[in-house]
């Protein structure tokens, strides 16, 4: 691997807190032990068995028959919220749910520090899901705090919408706590023409503009400060069995584009190899070399080429997909006359994208200058990164840390090798905290799961991984609220 360097325009935190985290934990484990966790410290019956026990029932609560789907304020997702809030109840919580559907949980008396701690996940599904994505994070919430039973600042959140299939657009739920979703979203439809502020009205809600307001996350009367929130769970392959958890670093930024490759169209049979002007074959080039660049741009980008400010670690998370491929006339005896296909690029470092974008732009005139094409590069959507806290992402990284340790002794030998090591990755899908990151501190952990299979029935997560992450949320937890304000 090529070495460059440029240690000030993109400095990385994260591997520098990855190793104070544990000088930190070695002084906490002790109160750890002594005031919160009592017993064997592990609460199985709850962390992992009632968890367990609880995605399943969440499970059948479905609008499909036979199969898994809960979208935005359909009847199913009424049910699944009235459960929720059941077992919010059970735990000892306070529950509201808010003009969007968002569900609110915490424990009286209300929070009188000038911090709050917003825990949660989405509670709505994509069609044909698994039963883990966004329940997961809600359950082991909930779970968490059924144990700590601690007034104050943590609070569960479930987001009514994160998925965004009824209304293809995402973070209904969480940009409308954010404060960032637009009035407008009352009049979108979904595919029978029904609006969001029908479905609001269905569900008794007000469905107004002042409504939506007033779903924007506000801390106590009177108090100020920061809020924090970590949507705990999101889902990812990781590669070693040793490593139940992950700690996300930061969402990847994202760039689409649009490429278009016009030919000369003509018939199979007549046209010499010679005399062609082949869009399909360009585009087929095109696609390898975005391939190429992004496989090891190392040798694309250089300092002094670009700008001089790739690490490793900044590369690291780059990756480009061709997902979409369209031909004209798109016939088995003609050659085409265009081809265009999009392009998703995504890093964790804005650079980065941004860099391999304009690398990306040039090669494709280059080559369909070569080619005899003409070519044109459409811009079509770019969100930035959104970085996770640093601060909440070591704490994150501690607790799943000293979370493994503890389980050690009885857990699975796959435990043993990533006890006290964990994982910090970055977040190439998008999640909740990015509309939260618009309000507030954001931290994110991520499950092991099955071959990084998401959204498919084939979701799987080991329930020892569960009871993990519910003991790691309850490290968290713990050592946040305790924590001066
Ligand atoms: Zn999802």
């Amino acid at each position: 691997m090529a070495l460059l360097s440029c240690p000030t325009r993109h400095p990385s935190i994260y591997h520098l807190i990855f190793f104070s985290v544990y000088l930190l934990f070695a002084s906490i484990l002790p109160i750890l032990d002594g005031l919160v966790l009592g017993g064997d410290g592990l609460y199985r019956e709850i962390l992992r068995d009632e968890t367990v026990l609880r995605l399943k029932e969440l499970r059948k609560i479905s609008g499909g028959e036979g199969y898994l789907e809960r979208t935005f304020s359909s009847p199913a997702s009424i049910r699944a919220s009235d459960v929720i809030i059941s077992w919010m109840k059970d735990a000892g919580l306070t529950t509201r749910i808010d003009q969007m559907g968002n569900i609110h949980g915490q424990f009286e008396p209300a929070n009188s520090t000038k911090e709050a701690l917003l825990i949660g996940s989405h509670m709505d599904t994509v069609i044909d899901a698994g039963m883990y994505d966004g329940s997961l994070g809600i359950i082991c919430a909930i779970s968490a705090l059924k144990v700590l039973k601690m007034p104050g600042k943590p609070q569960v959140i479930a987001f009514s919408d994160e998925e965004g299939v009824r209304f293809q657009t995402t973070f209904l739920g969480s940009a409308a706590v954010a404060g960032t979703l637009p009035e407008s979203i009352l009049q979108v439809s979904d595919k029978r023409g029904t609006t969001v502020q029908d479905v609001l009205k269905l569900n008794s809600f007000e469905a107004t503009a002042a409504a939506l307001g007033q779903v924007r996350y506000r801390p106590q009367a009177g108090v100020c400060g920061d809020s924090w929130y970590c949507s705990p769970m999101g889902m990812v392959a990781l590669a070693h069995d040793g490593y139940p958890l992950g700690v996300v670093k930061g969402i990847a930024g994202q760039t689409r584009l649009k490429v278009i490759v016009d030919g000369s169209q003509g018939h199979a049979g007549t046209v010499p190899m010679k005399l062609r002007r082949d869009p399909m074959v360009a585009a087929a080039e095109l696609v390898l070399t975005l391939e190429r660049l992004c496989k090891e741009p190392n040798k694309f980008l250089s300092y002094r080429e670009e700008c001089g400010c790739f690490t490793e670690e900044s590369l690291a998370g780059l990756v480009c997909t061709v997902g979409e491929l369209l031909t004209w006339p798109s016939a088995s005896n003609v050659i085409p006359g265009q081809v265009n296909f999009t392009v998703d690029i995504r890093a964790m470092d804005d650079k980065v994208r941004e860099t391999i974008v304009v690398s990306f732009s040039r090669l494709v005139l280059q080559k369909c200058d070569d080619r005899l094409v003409d070519c044109a590069v459409e811009h079509k959507h770019a969100a930035a990164a959104t970085p996770c806290d640093a601060e909440l992402t070591a704490e994150l990284e501690r607790a799943a840390g000293s979370t493994l340790s503890m389980m050690t002794p009885t857990a699975p030998a796959s435990y043993r090798a990533g006890a006290g090591e964990t994982p910090v990755l970055m977040s190439g899908a998008g999640h909740d905290a990015m509309a939260m990151a618009r309000l507030t501190k954001v931290g994110m952990l991520f499950v092991r799961c099955r071959g990084g299979v998401s959204h498919s029935p084939e979701e799987s997560v080991m329930d020892d991984d569960v009871w993990a992450a519910g003991l790691a949320l309850v490290n968290f937890i713990d050592y946040n609220a305790t924590a001066e304000s």
